[in-house]
């Protein structure tokens, strides 16, 4: 069998060090689970432009269709603030959303026990919480036409966004959301306004005729995605899979994410459409940013990072076992009270990057 291609694009700021630690855990699964991958690396964002002079090159984007997923730190910072809008590094990484053509968005809301009274919300609330939220990412409100500011006869300006969705573009959505739902906890609740908005109407119609059409061993709820926003923060483990549009997915999924507490905890993935054998295009990245104000410094969290990898072994390379290996890892080293800054407790033991990565090592090797 020849190995999967993976393309590491490790980026800016605290890029490189979050990502140094899942090198860590490729080369331990080499070693000691024969589970090996053609890895390439890459420069995406401000240190493309430093060395390319633009976000990112052609030749690094051709190593991404081919890749059978990619994996990104994170990109940006002060330094390239002041380019023009076409270089500027976030370009790079919208590239790469953009010709792979990704329109799933996937944002797990997961609290880990050990860090249930970091969140916002009582601890009861969300411990053992886990959500998935998938949301819509290259159509809706942000692309639709017509759009523009206008002025009007009377001198009065006028800012028009459409929100458009077409059958094809909501069915396979759904279909993402109805496929992990299957392998969760077989329910989820689909989103929008169909109260006020023909677009959600259509959306809930489609959306209720795939799940009875392919789907029926799923639960499926609709709901108003203004009292999706309420009840996540009433009764947020009601929730299996959230499934939804751009606009509300935006919303939601940042909402979501706070639940947890911590955004250096937040892993993501982007998928685009599947191949004649299922395979699907797909990039995983952690929410945060690339942190400028601690780069350099060994003390970012590469746990979101982290986790966008284990997410990776389990949607692109079916590695459910090595996927659920790592994230067992993650809770045993913050069981453990390893914390980096962002995630301090009281009485735990805050620890580098380095030695983070370390501690989950030594946690996956006792569990094998
Ligand atoms: P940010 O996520 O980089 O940082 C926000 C705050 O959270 C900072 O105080 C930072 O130190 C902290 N933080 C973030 N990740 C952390 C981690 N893993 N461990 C510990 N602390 C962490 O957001 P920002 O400050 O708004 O943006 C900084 C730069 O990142 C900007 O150039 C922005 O455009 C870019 N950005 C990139 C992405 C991406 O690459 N996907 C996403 C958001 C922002």
């Amino acid at each position: 069998m020849t190995a999967k291609k993976l393309l590491i694009l490790p980026g800016d700021g605290i890029g490189p060090e979050v990502m140094a630690q899942v090198l860590r855990i490729i080369d331990w699964l080499a070693k000691k689970r024969q589970l090996s991958f053609d890895v390439s690396e890459g420069l995406v964002g401000g240190c493309s432009y430093d060395k390319h002079g633009v976000p990112l090159t052609e030749e690094t984007m051709e190593l991404a269709q081919q890749a059978d997923a990619v994996l990104l730190g994170a990109v940006g910072g002060p330094k390239w603030d002041t380019l023009p809008f076409a270089l500027k590094p976030e370009r790079g990484l919208l590239r790469l959303r953009k010709d792979l053509k990704l329109f799933a968005n996937l944002r797990p809301a997961f609290v880990f026990d050990a860090l249930a009274d970091a969140s916002s919300l009582k601890t009861d609330l969300v411990r053992g919480l886990d959500i998935m939220i998938v949301r819509e990412l290259t159509g809706g409100v942000y692309f639709g036409e017509p759009r523009g500011i206008e002025t009007l006869p009377n001198g009065e300006r006028r800012g028009v966004n459409t929100q458009v969705y077409t059958t094809s573009e909501i069915v396979r959505i759904a279909e993402v959301a109805f496929e992990l739902a299957r392998k969760r906890g077989k329910k989820v609740h689909s989103v929008e306004k169909a109260n006020v908005m023909e677009s959600g109407l259509l959306w809930r119609e489609e959306v209720q005729k795939l799940r009875d059409a392919r789907y029926p061993d799923i639960a499926l709820e609709h709901m108003y995605a203004d009292n999706c926003a309420m009840q996540l923060v009433r009764t947020p483990k009601q929730f299996d899979v959230i499934v939804t549009d751009n606009l509300f997915g935006d919303l939601l999924s940042d909402c979501a994410a706070m639940l947890t507490g911590s955004l250096g905890m937040l892993p993501s993935a982007s998928l685009g459409a599947a191949d004649a054998n299922g395979a699907r295009k797909a990039l995983y990245e952690p929410v945060h940013g690339s942190a400028p104000d601690i780069a350099g410094r060994d003390i970012a969290n590469p746990l979101a990072t982290l986790l966008s990898f284990a997410m990776m072994l389990r949607y692109s390379f079916d590695k459910e076992e090595d996927a659920t290996l790592l994230e067992t890892a993650v809770k045993a080293v913050l069981d453990g009270g390893m914390r980096t800054g962002d995630i301090m407790q009281p009485g735990m033991a805050k620890v580098s990057t380095t030695v983070m990565g370390e501690s989950i090592l030594r946690e996956l090797d006792k569990l094998i």
